[in-house]
């Protein structure tokens, strides 16, 4: 029954989003504007009231400390009614979307989100709440086996431990929220390290889980660079398990430290970066394309590990393509995300800021610009869209999280495009623009990739709906967001009774 249980997929349980907030990108501020009129006086007034509270840094006596609260504080709260647990999760899910003005204020200050953004990021973690609430409920009710007369024979799921839930800047409350609702909802304790960039926003989500029910010491949070704080967390021997959202970089060290300890074997849950291609064939949309085009390269400034990298266009429509893209990018408004017209923010940090202008001076001299530099602005950390023209899949190397498209044409046989993609190793999302409908499947067939997205945008990862998660550089699954994830942070159990016996 655990293994044939049916797997639907639930619908989004919060108010699905206004369809213009999901617009092309070019009409995401006015879209966001008509939408929902009732939200941007409230918005606004927060933005003005918010401040951004700094937060102190654990050191190795706390995380120590920690830890053993942690273990602690888990036999009680894995053996609560899982129906109780779920309730407190239901609870902050509530909360948090009473809080979705202030919540959002801090994620443009903290994150330098763009509005439409900062909402979508608040429903989604509302949807982490809810959905790993209910899926707790479902898997964690024992199963009955059949075996022989005299016997019986029960499967049943506990908590490991606790669980270091090490989060990304990119989505600093949806992905942070997600992580530690599922260590939590299947009765594990949570050591929560968030990204240093963005610990604020983790602070207030946190906060929300607390007063909903969930123990001090059930969830607790530990601020600190990745290098210290988040490596302590992984080193340290009495943890059960690591869900981590980051660099392909990072999980490899993660996973390379889980394996040089002493003690038992540690699962690691890790969801990394993506080198992302659209394939588009000669019997492609050409509008319909440059629209997902220059949503999913440049929406969020190209900071989301879905975002689009390499397009792989036909060479038939190739130059009508590029022309329709390079309209569509003309128009997007790059500046200040407080601002209501915004369509693409500043970067997150100064490093990320060099790191791209680095990138960006090597493409300009070996590949062919394909919209105009604009102005980069050290002070604001902003980067207009920029695509470059390469003559071939390979020349891509590694993950580039900015906006910033690579163009690659191609003739023949697009089963070869894909087995090029293939070829770089990640494994995240692809897009895949035809008119030829048996052939979508069969490319998506032969892609060694995560999530698909025949003729849309590749803008996905909808809790319940789309289940998000990659392979091979880009982690190690199960989808966050879908029906298998919670089975991972669990342990199962068979318990077998001689019923014949005295006592059975
Ligand atoms: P990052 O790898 O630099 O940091 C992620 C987290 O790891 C941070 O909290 C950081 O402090 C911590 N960390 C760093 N070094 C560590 C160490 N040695 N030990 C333990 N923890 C350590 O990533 P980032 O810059 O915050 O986020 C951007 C990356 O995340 C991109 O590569 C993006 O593709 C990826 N990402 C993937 C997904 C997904 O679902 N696949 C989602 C969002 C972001």
């Amino acid at each position: 029954e655990l293994l044939q249980s049916p797997l639907h997929l639930q619908p989004v349980p919060s108010q699905p989003l206004p369809p213009d907030l999901y617009g092309p990108l070019r009409r995401n501020s006015a879209g966001l504007d008509l939408a929902m009129p009732d939200l941007r006086a409230p918005l606004e007034q927060a933005a003005a009231q918010v401040t951004v509270p700094a937060v102190p840094e654990a050191d190795p006596a706390r995380i120590a400390e920690a830890v053993a609260r942690s273990r602690t504080a888990c036999p009680g709260w894995s053996r609560a009614p899982v129906e109780q647990r779920a309730g407190m999760l239901r609870r902050a899910a509530d909360a948090m979307e009473e809080r979705m003005a202030p919540l959002c204020a801090l994620l443009v200050k903290e994150a330098a989100k763009t509005w439409g953004d900062c909402v979508a990021e608040v429903r989604e973690a509302v949807d982490f709440l809810r959905y790993y609430a209910g899926e707790a409920e479902r898997i964690l009710q024992p199963v009955t086996l059949p075996g022989p007369t005299g016997e019986s024979n029960t499967l049943r799921l506990t908590a490991r431990g606790p669980w270091v839930c090490i989060s990304p800047w990119n989505f600093p409350l949806a992905i942070f929220t997600g992580q530690v609702a599922a260590a939590l909802a299947t009765g594990n304790t949570v050591l929560a390290k968030p990204a240093e960039q963005t610990p604020a926003i983790a602070l207030e989500a946190v906060k929300l889980l607390h007063a909903a029910g969930v123990p001090p010491d059930v969830l607790q949070l530990l601020h600190g660079p990745g290098e210290t704080v988040g490596a302590a967390l992984v080193a340290d021997p009495r943890i059960a398990g690591v869900v981590f959202t980051g660099s392909t970089q990072v999980a490899k060290i993660i996973q390379r430290a889980l394996a040089a300890k002493d003690g038992p074997i540690v699962p690691l849950i890790a969801e990394t970066g993506g080198i992302n291609a659209m394939l588009v064939d000669s019997t492609a949309l050409p509008e319909q394309v440059a629209d997902a085009v220059v949503q999913s390269a440049f929406r969020s400034a190209g900071q989301r590990c879905s975002a689009l990298r390499l397009l792989c266009v036909h060479e038939a429509i190739a130059d009508g393509v590029i022309a329709m893209i390079q309209g569509a990018a003309r128009e997007l408004v790059t500046g200040d995300p407080a601002q209501w017209a915004t369509d693409v923010g500043p970067v997150i940090d100064d490093e990320a800021f060099e790191g791209l202008q680095k990138h960006l001076r090597r493409l300009h001299a070996e590949a062919r610009p394909l919209l105009p530099p604009g102005e980069a602005a050290p002070a604001s950390r902003l980067i207009p869209p920029q695509a470059f023209e390469l003559s071939d899949i390979a020349e891509v190397k590694q993950e580039i999280f900015g906006p910033v498209l690579h163009v690659v044409r191609w003739r023949g046989d697009p089963l070869q495009v894909i087995e090029a993609i293939n070829v770089l190793g990640y494994g995240l999302t692809l897009g895949i623009q035809t008119r030829i409908d048996s052939r979508s499947l069969a490319l998506a067939d032969s892609a060694h990739i995560g999530n698909v997205y025949v003729n849309r945008n590749m803008i996905g990862a909808v809790v319940g709906v789309q289940p998000f998660g990659g392979e091979g550089l880009s982690g190690t699954g199960p989808k966050a967001g879908g029906p298998h994830y919670l089975y991972r942070f669990c342990a199962e159990q068979t318990v077998t009774i001689n019923t014949t016996a005295a006592g059975g």
